[in-house]
């Protein structure tokens, strides 16, 4: 159903070819808004963990009010102490340096327009640490700091920065973990199911729009009631 605030508004959501990115982007087309999707995986192809790849794409953007950062991968299931080095920094790289490059190459266009809405995607694992997900939580935890820390320097912008810590969520995403830590996500959800995708879509859009105008830096619990703070 559109909604107020969202016609004419231009939405970039990263990783929204599939999962909760989709749902995100349909959500926020029905509400009104013009939604581009940068993802590795669609027309046209944007890796949000290279800095060349996003001046590309927003070269091609005239306008820019909703920034979604959900682009994500889940990383491998393994102790710390058998963690490789490279699946770390590649994790890191996609889950939390695609957030700082995609905020540092939109947050301008958005300042200067005196309007904007970032939604970052991070996770229930960046507060609480999920065992045998180490660069996964890390790098959830940095998209909770980073959030708060935009949130503070853009709050007199009209630019707010706020984040999701969804628990979760059964996309293509569970392909990429063990069965022994799916089940453990699912055990620690108090309410005792997954999350849907379009439950965070609703979340997502309601912070993506005008209606959200006295929240930034802020952290945005959706985890069934697995998060004590
Ligand atoms: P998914 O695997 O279904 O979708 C992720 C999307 O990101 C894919 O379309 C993929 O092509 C894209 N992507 C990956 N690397 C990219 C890159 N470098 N550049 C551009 N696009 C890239 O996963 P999902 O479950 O929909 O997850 C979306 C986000 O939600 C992720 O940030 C994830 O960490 C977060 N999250 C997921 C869950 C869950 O349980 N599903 C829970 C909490 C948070």
């Amino acid at each position: 159903m559109a909604q107020p605030g969202f016609a004419g508004r231009h939405a970039i959501v990263t990783g929204g070819a599939q999962g909760i990115g989709a749902a995100i982007a349909k959500r926020l087309q029905a509400a009104g808004a013009r939604v581009t999707v940068w993802d590795l995986d669609g027309t046209p192809r944007v890796d949000v963990s290279d800095p060349a790849s996003i001046e590309k794409a927003l070269a091609a953007t005239h306008r820019v009010d909703i920034l979604v950062n959900n682009a994500g991968i889940a990383g491998m299931n393994k102790p710390t102490v058998d963690y490789p080095i490279e699946e770390w920094e590649r994790v890191l790289r996609v889950n939390l340096t695609s957030q700082f490059l995609c905020c540092r190459a939109t947050a301008p266009r958005m300042v200067k327009a005196g309007y904007g809405r970032i939604v970052n995607i991070a996770s229930i694992a960046g507060k609480e640490g999920n065992p045998n997900a180490i660069a996964y939580s890390a790098s959830k935890a940095g998209v909770i700091a980073l959030t708060k820390s935009l949130g503070k320097e853009l709050a007199q912008t009209g630019v707010l920065v706020n984040c999701v810590t969804p628990a979760a969520a059964k996309t293509a995403i569970f392909e990429q973990m063990t069965e022994g830590h799916i089940e453990y996500m699912r055990s620690k959800i108090p309410m005792g199911r997954f999350v849907e995708v379009d439950e965070i879509a609703a979340l997502v859009c309601w912070l993506a729009s005008e209606d959200c105008s006295f929240s930034t830096g802020a952290v945005f619990d959706i985890s069934g009631g697995r998060a004590t703070y």
